[in-house]
């Protein structure tokens, strides 16, 4: 019963003791932020809040690699029309070989698909085999 008691004493002087260094420490830090609210104005804790993100370095002042187009380049060296006519030429497989990307500007001869009928016809061919 003894051996109870103290045991129940001991923890009771241990969480006074403690909560006192805890409440020590957290006086220091309060006095350190009231500080440096007076340091900084509600504008400057803005700024430095929100980070601004870095642009995105775009090379457009190159010219798209395709021979007579003069729009600036968006990706692998391809203007926005000619790297999406790039991207599908690729997912079928009717890429002409000289199509590389990353090519010298003006350097590749443009392919005129086929429309209307004609591109039908050929689409249809090539679904067959
Ligand atoms: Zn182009």
């Amino acid at each position: 019963m003894a051996a109870d008691t103290l045991e129940k004493a001991l923890a009771a002087e241990v969480d006074v003791r403690v909560r006192a260094a805890l409440n020590e420490k957290m006086e220091v830090l309060r006095k350190a932020l009231r500080g440096l609210e007076g340091v900084l104005t509600g504008a400057e804790v803005k700024a430095a809040t929100a980070a601004k993100p870095t642009p995105r370095p775009r090379n457009s002042k190159r010219a798209c690699s395709i021979v007579g187009c003069k729009r600036p380049v968006k990706s692998r060296g391809f203007c926005a029309a000619h790297y999406q006519k790039w991207h599908k030429l690729s997912g079928t497989g009717k890429l002409p070989a000289e199509w590389k990307p990353d090519a010298a500007p003006h350097s590749i001869k443009d392919v005129k698909l086929p429309r209307g009928r004609a591109g039908n016809a050929r689409n249809q061919e090539a679904a067959a085999f």
